[in-house]
């Protein structure tokens, strides 16, 4: 069996490796020549962990993980406390860490595990048909290829998306703003095994640990979309939008670097039921484009990529059953998680201010329990339990 994999990111990557793993020959094609994530870092949570144990990066994943063990919500004048917890009660009652991890290493680890060589850059798909026994792509330079089954999982702008749907679809603007990025671990700002976030004005400032001894940060601000900023104007404009702040967010921004943080207007795309069109099946943000608000995204695809090999191996009906029982598996649960992260998105960023304050004044009450039992719900709903 031989399958087209489309998009050499999180999703592909894992979707390359699963495949590999059970005797499926492979080929990944790549649109840009070199990848670059978009983001700083990831967490990734135990669901998206166990995954990647499975694929047999457990080792090498636990260099890459920062030591997350607390969690803390601090008043974003103040600097109070609002909360502060243990994660170890999810860690023992999931049965795995979460690591937040640098996105270049998290990439570097899946693209060695899989095998560099067998990647095509610089080759964009334009085109998916179906053949009476397998599927032909056509790439932007006229390159065609054949095989069995294709798996698109060309991310949020997907080009096979509308041929598997048989329709378009919109993203939708979430009403902000995330800079993202990396700096050194200081301790007069956070913690260096916690991760930390400031909230208020329906805003955030947020610092989780990755490995090298460096913070990911994030600042979130709702704002209209389509403004005239970048990196050059990255630091006044968080200076401005965190005026008043308290003083771990002023030296956070203090220590930045504009030239390396990432601007991105957060999107997400109204969940569908249909991941798979006969030989092509949708993977990652092709089939499930999410707001980062519940950290989900990038585990969904390691996800989607452990369950498509499940399917394909233990399946003897044929490619198009085994992709039908891998929509089966997967449709809900991808819907499930787009629409928390939205319905978190608008707690966090003010969408009504009262609850996002009521938010606020409930922090103020939390032991920890509710924040995570309602991961671990999202946890053991993952495919490895
Ligand atoms: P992508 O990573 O977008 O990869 C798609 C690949 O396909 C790219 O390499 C692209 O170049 C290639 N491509 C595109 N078009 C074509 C084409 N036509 N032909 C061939 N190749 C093509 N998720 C988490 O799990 N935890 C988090 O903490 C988290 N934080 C996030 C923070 C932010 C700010 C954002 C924006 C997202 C976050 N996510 C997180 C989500 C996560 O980044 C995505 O869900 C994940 O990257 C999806 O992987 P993917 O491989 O499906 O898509």
């Amino acid at each position: 069996m031989k399958a087209i994999i489309t998009g050499g990111g999180i999703g592909g990557l894992s979707a390359a490796i699963a495949l590999k793993q059970c005797g499926i020959e492979t080929c990944v094609y790549e649109a840009v020549k070199e990848i670059r994530p978009v983001g700083a870092a990831i967490s990734i949570w135990p669901n998206g962990v166990k995954c990647l144990n499975w694929l047999g990066m457990k080792e090498k994943l636990q260099q890459l993980g920062g030591p997350m063990e607390y969690m803390s919500y601090r008043d974003f004048r103040g600097n109070q406390t609002m909360t502060r917890f243990s994660l170890d009660p999810l860690v023992q009652s999931v049965g795995e860490r979460p690591y937040p991890v640098a996105r270049a290493e998290l990439q570097a680890m899946l693209l060695e595990t899989y095998g560099r060589g067998a990647v095509r850059f610089g080759k964009r798909v334009v085109a998916v048909e179906s053949l009476s026994d397998g599927v032909r792509a056509t790439f932007e330079d006229g390159e065609v290829a054949a095989a069995d089954l294709l798996i698109a999982a060309d991310g949020t702008h997907s080009a096979l998306r509308p041929w598997v749907l048989g329709r378009a679809t919109e993203r939708r603007y979430a009403g902000y703003v995330n800079w993202n990025g990396l700096v050194t671990i200081d301790e007069a700002i956070a913690p260096a095994n916690q991760w930390t976030t400031w909230v208020g004005e329906g805003k955030r400032v947020s610092l989780m640990p990755v490995s090298g001894n460096r913070f990911y940060f994030f600042f979130d601000v709702p704002l209209p979309k389509g403004l005239a900023e970048d990196r050059d104007s990255a630091r006044a404009d968080l200076q401005r939008y965190f005026s008043g702040w308290a003083a771990p967010v002023q030296s956070l921004i203090a220590r930045i670097d504009p030239q390396t943080i990432n601007r991105i207007e957060i999107h997400d795309i109204d969940p569908f039921d249909t991941l798979v069109r006969g030989r092509v099946a949708l993977l990652g943000d092709a089939g499930h484009s999410t707001t980062p608000d519940i950290g989900q995204g990038g585990c969904a695809a390691m996800e989607d990529a452990v369950v498509l090999a499940m399917t394909l191996q233990s399946h003897s009906l044929g490619i198009e059953d085994a992709l039908q029982r891998y929509q089966a598996r997967r449709a809900y649960r991808v819907k499930d998680l787009v629409l928390k992260a939205r319905k978190r998105c608008d707690v966090t960023h003010g969408a009504d201010m009262q609850q996002t304050r009521a938010w606020y004044d409930e922090l103020y009450q939390e032991t920890g329990d509710r924040v995570l039992a309602g991961m671990r719900e999202t946890i053991v709903g993952g495919p490895l339990g």
